[in-house]
């Protein structure tokens, strides 16, 4: 299927391995040059080059709303101009109500929820501009669900959605879509660190009986980032194998 995105150009957040990376991979299978960040230039080189010509690394850290508002202005700045953001990060420590202490909230707040923030703010009035823009945010199923011991993360996520709802419908008569990916469990790196290889997707309540693969996911984001999708905004997409087990 032709995304009609061909020609785009898009900034892709903490994308040197996992769901960022496969997001990354899919908008470049679709036609769209994209900036990539990480922290480490090594690692981040590393990916463009796995990516090819379309792909441009950036060493940035978006754990802050400063520096996630450099790599978008960076992105800008090689790219010409932003059509598409994808935001993502790495997720806060864990810890429950009980073992958290009251100072980690605004940590968790600036990486997780204002980090968006600086994103947005330096990517979306230039799309409100021009009348074309996409914005997709990588959150969690943690948004719909809470998961256990990890409090900071069900905090922050929940309000960088509202923040991106918000966003969403102030932006929609521009021609801009903001949407938000809420992945479940997916074989990445980390996941298999966290779970071991083996990692038993009944055990983890997936009712389709295995583990998200992150290709799969890029092409969710991707299709969120195409002419088709034009008239779906302000949702929240969640990609979970059937995980979560409510009505909304
Ligand atoms: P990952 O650790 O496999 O990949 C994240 C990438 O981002 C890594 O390359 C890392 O180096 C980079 N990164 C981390 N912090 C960064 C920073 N401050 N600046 C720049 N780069 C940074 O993680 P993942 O599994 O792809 O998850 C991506 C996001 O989705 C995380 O926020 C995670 O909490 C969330 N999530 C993932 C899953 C899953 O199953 N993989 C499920 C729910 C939520």
């Amino acid at each position: 299927m032709d995304l009609g995105i061909r020609g785009r150009t898009a900034a892709v957040a903490a994308a040197s391995a996992g769901l960022g990376l496969a997001s990354a991979r899919a908008l470049v299978e679709a036609g769209v040059t994209v900036a990539i960040c990480g922290r480490d230039e090594g690692r981040i080189t590393a990916a463009a080059r796995q990516l090819g010509d379309s792909a441009v690394a950036l060493v940035c850290d978006v754990d802050t709303e400063s520096g996630g508002r450099m790599f978008v202005e960076q992105a800008i700045d090689k790219l010409g101009r932003l059509d598409i953001l994808v935001t993502n990060g790495g997720g806060p420590p864990a810890g429950t109500f009980g073992t958290t202490p009251q100072a980690e909230y605004a940590k968790a707040l600036e990486k997780s929820l204002l980090s968006v923030v600086g994103m947005c703010s330096a990517a979306i009035p230039g799309m409100q501009e021009r009348g074309w823009g996409r914005v997709v945010a990588i959150t969690s199923s943690a948004v719909r669900q809470p998961i256990p011991n990890l409090i900071l993360s069900n905090t922050a996520r929940a309000g960088v959605t509202g923040f991106l709802k918000t966003v969403a419908r102030e932006t929609a008569g521009e021609g801009v879509t903001v949407n938000t990916v809420q992945p479940g469990i997916h074989a990445t790196d980390r996941i298999l660190q966290l779970y071991g290889a083996n990692a038993d997707p009944v055990t983890l309540g997936i009712p389709t009986g295995r583990l998200g693969d992150p290709t799969d996911f890029g092409q969710v984001v991707a299709f969120l980032c195409s002419e088709q999708a034009k008239f779906i905004t302000g949702a929240n997409v969640q990609v979970d194998g059937g995980a979560y087990a409510g009505l909304i």
